[in-house]
This record gives structure tokens, C-alpha cells and sequence, in this order.
């Protein structure tokens, strides 16, 4: 099965029809929450996603959008645009992330937005952090977000190994239980500016799964502009060209 696995989108429209041009033919897609925050287009990232059939999970900006999740833990700019989410979201984005689930589990597949021991908050920042989730899953894979970096962490003979998501690699991984982020769709933070998101293949039973990490560039320009014109704050927007 082909899988296109999508995180942090943060309302960045331009980002995400780009990333949905750059799609091979895929068999499911899989988004891992804060889908809204920092981004100027919240209700047309969500509408976007409805037609393309997305499974997600919530985010800590998403909850905090629709006032589940306490925005109180948020720096000041993060706030500032959850606050002004909170009042763009109209009632289908509204109904749409009330309904995600925190863990989503499908045959193989575990997704969350930060990691399987704490799906909300938890940054998987470190190969201790993420031996430490293993046990707190149960399918081979696990789809994880929130760190806006592209990485796989395979479990190989009692061992953690760290594989960076550098742009067009493929990554074998084997039979290898795997904890796989696809870095971030609209706010990379790993130095390249470019749209980060993961085409995953996976084998039932015995055969191998592969992953591979790709980037598209998108109209930065435009996000930016958009941000500018609804008041958000300024170093959000300029992040973007930089992708930290
Ligand atoms: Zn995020």
C-alpha cells in the first residue's frame, strides 16, 4: 500500500496544493494534526483536505483553535495566532477537529501528532525519546509530527538508529518497527524552505517497507502575504523563507 503522509500544515494553503500537485497516485493519506496555527487559510486547508479524503489526527494547535487544548502552553506569537484562528474557523473546520481523534491505529499504522506516549505535547527530539515510545504503540509503524523535522527512528536489535529525512532519499526500512515523522508541510523548521512531507510503501506481513522523504517548493511569497494582510505576526511569516 502507497500512503502520503502529511504533517504541520498550518493553514498554509499555497504549501499544501502544492505538496497535492507533487503527489504520485497514492492509496490513502494520512495527516498528523495541526493543520491549522500560525497559517492564514484555516477553513480552505481543511476543506482541501475533506476532498482529498484525509485521515487525521488533532494537534496541539488544533485543539487549542477549538478551545480543547489549553492555549495558555503557547509562546506569545503561537497564541497570538491561535487566538485569531479561534475566531477565522468557520463551523465545518470547527465540527472537522472536534471529531479527530488524538491516536488513530489502522492495521500497521499508528498515527499521532506528537508522539504514542503523549499525542499532544511530547516532541520525539531525540533517539532516548524515541526508544523510550516504542512500548507505547503496537503496529509496526508509527506516524508522528510536531517536531516539523523529517526523520525515521528504526528499532534494530534491541537498538534506536536516527535516519534523517534528507530531500529525495529512500530509506529502506526493512521489517525494522519505525517511528516516522515526514517533517512539516507549511512551516519546515529544518533549514530548507521547501514543503516537507513522506511517500510511504508498505508490505503486509514479512516484506519490506521504504520510505521516501521528498520537497516542493512553493509560493512562499504568498502565504507570506496573506499573513501580512490578517494581522498575524510578522515573525511568523518571515520564519518561512527561512524554513527554521
Ligand atoms: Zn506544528
Amino acid at each position: 500500500m502507497r500512503i502520503a503522509v502529511l504533517s504541520d500544515i498550518h493553514a498554509n494553503l499555497p504549501a499544501l496544493e502544492a505538496v497535492a500537485s507533487d503527489l504520485p497516485p497514492v492509496d490513502q493519506v494520512w495527516v498528523l494534526g495541526d493543520t491549522v496555527g500560525y497559517g492564514p487559510q484555516p477553513n480552505e486547508v481543511i476543506t482541501a483536505l475533506q476532498a482529498m479524503g484525509a485521515r487525521s489526527v488533532l494537534g496541539n494547535h488544533d485543539g487549542a483553535a477549538i478551545g480543547a487544548v489549553d492555549a495558555n502552553q503557547f509562546n506569545p506569537d503561537a497564541r497570538r495566532a491561535i487566538e485569531w484562528t479561534a475566531e477565522a474557523i468557520d463551523a465545518n473546520a470547527r465540527a472537522y477537529m472536534s471529531a479527530l481523534p488524538e491516536v488513530r491505529r489502522d492495521g500497521d499504522l499508528t498515527a499521532v501528532h506528537g508522539s504514542p506516549r503523549d499525542p499532544i505535547w511530547e516532541y520525539i527530539t531525540s533517539v532516548g525519546i524515541a526508544a523510550a515510545n516504542f512500548e507505547h504503540f503496537d503496529s509496526r509503524l508509527c506516524l508522528f509530527g510536531h517536531t516539523h523535522v523529517p526523520i525515521a527512528y528504526r528499532a534494530v536489535d534491541g537498538a534506536v538508529e536516527a535516519i534523517p529525512g534528507m530531500p529525495g532519499d529512500r530509506v529502506q526500512l526493512g521489517t525494522a518497527r519505525t517511528l516516522l515523522n515526514p517533517g512539516s508541510v507549511g512551516q519546515p523548521r529544518d533549514g530548507l524552505p521547501d514543503a516537507a512531507y513522506a511517500i510511504l510503501d508498505t508490505a503486509p506481513g514479512a516484506s519490506a517497507d521504504s520510505v521516501e522523504f521528498r520537497r516542493v517548493r512553493y509560493d512562499i511569497d504568498r502565504t507570506q502575504r496573506l499573513m501580512r494582510e490578517v494581522g498575524l505576526p510578522p515573525r511568523l511569516a518571515e520564519r518561512l523563507s527561512f524554513g527554521r
